[in-house]
């Protein structure tokens, strides 16, 4: 059996190699590292697969939602509304604008914001909802959409886990994750559904106004060279990582259906054993479907219920089965987003999931033998 890893990014490079390579040479031999054209085609590209009429290149996801939440004008004071269990980036660049965040629970099923917290937490100041598709499944679109309507409030969807994963809304139609909101935001981390070979990230959105604006803040505020009409930042997608994320997204859904054929072998073998819940899709695809386009298991992630947990994490690693608890904390009981007005009972589903999660080895590259044996070593050690 080949070593298992948690991400193969080599085994992934190996079958594209000619192309990266190729593409990548195209950049040294022209010198354009900075805003040439393999940035703008990626742009376009990545425009036409999502269906949004403008996707803003920039350093990284971290930056990306920044950016998005500084081209909707959001001031000191204003509060914004994100789920307790996700990656501190979202919450950070909340804080680091002296933006208020209010933290609310999740969904025990989904793991991704909980509509009836959301409702609770909203207030005269709540200004933006900021959901997170975590794992790679959308949040639930159609009820935040709804709230932020009534309310008057900004979506910003946080599609960092998520991108090439669609919603299937009430009314029929079907959106690609992050396009949706006011404005979406990814990233592509190396190890993220849709990695480049450093830091990169994007922003979405169909709005033109708001599309100028963000253009000119990725670039120091200029709109015109030497002008700065707004404070802004930089945070440019640099062209080596566009000439890399250029020829892997003709390749992203097929990658998606990878990984969702992975996660459907693993919870054929999980899905029946007492102690362990295998991740739920919704939208239109309810359990294990065949045919499901909702989810892209960025993580492939289970619920261990009878408190070994942490000895399975210990147990897969000594049998060189790599393995991750995303997330051990919750944000809300980070130091440094503790704020007295959070209330322990509002967090339930979060202090449980912490301490139940595991994810499991998660890539475009497992093979059958290495899923057999990840799930019997997972099913003889919490049912053992
Ligand atoms: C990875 C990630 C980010 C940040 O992306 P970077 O490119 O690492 O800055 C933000 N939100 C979530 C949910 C993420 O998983």
């Amino acid at each position: 059996m080949r070593k298992i890893q948690m991400v193969d990014l080599g085994g992934q490079y190996q079958e594209i190699k000619e192309q990266i390579n190729t593409s990548i040479t195209e950049i040294l031999e022209t010198s354009s590292f900075i805003n040439g054209p393999a940035v703008h085609a990626f742009q376009k590209d990545l425009e036409d697969y999502l269906g949004v009429k403008h996707v803003i290149p920039c350093a990284n996801g971290t930056d990306a939602l920044q950016i998005a939440m500084m081209g909707l004008g959001l001031q000191p004071g204003d509060e914004v509304i994100t789920a307790d269990f996700t990656f501190a980036a979202t919450v950070e660049v909340i804080a680091l604008l002296r933006l208020t965040p209010v933290l609310v629970d999740v969904d025990a099923e989904t793991f991704n914001i909980d509509i009836e917290a959301v409702k609770k937490a909203i207030t005269p100041k709540t200004k933006a909802i900021v959901p997170v598709h975590l794992f790679g499944q959308c949040a639930d679109m159609d009820a935040i959409l709804t709230l932020a309507e009534e309310h008057n409030l900004y979506v910003i969807e946080d599609n960092a886990q998520a991108i090439g994963a669609k919603y299937l809304s009430k009314n029929g139609n079907k959106s690609m994750a992050g396009s949706m909101g006011h404005v979406g935001a990814t990233s592509f981390f190396p190890s993220k559904n849709l990695g480049a070979y450093g830091d990169g990230g994007a922003i979405f959105t169909n709005d033109d106004d708001l599309a100028h604006t963000l253009r000119g803040m990725v670039n120091h505020g200029m709109y015109e060279r030497y002008h700065h009409d707004v404070v802004g930042v930089n945070s440019r997608l640099d062209s080596i990582q566009a000439a890399v994320l250029r020829v892997k997204l003709p390749k992203l859904d097929q990658y998606c259906d990878a990984r969702r054929a992975s996660a459907r072998k693993y919870s054929r073998a999980l899905a029946n054993q007492p102690n362990i819940i295998v991740p739920k899709t919704v939208n239109g695809c309810e359990g294990i479907c065949d045919t499901c386009d909702c989810h892209v298991f960025h993580q492939y992630t289970l619920r261990i219920t009878n408190g070994k947990r942490d000895g399975l994490v210990k147990h897969l690693q000594e049998k060189d089965i790599p393995c991750g608890v995303y997330y051990p904390i919750p944000l809300h009981k980070q130091k440094a987003y503790l704020d007295e007005r959070y209330k322990e009972e509002d967090f339930s589903v979060t202090n449980q999931l912490v301490k139940e999660v595991v994810s499991l080895p998660m890539h475009t590259e497992l093979d059958d033998e290495q899923i057999s044996y990840i799930t019997e070593t997972v099913i003889g050690f919490v049912n053992g």
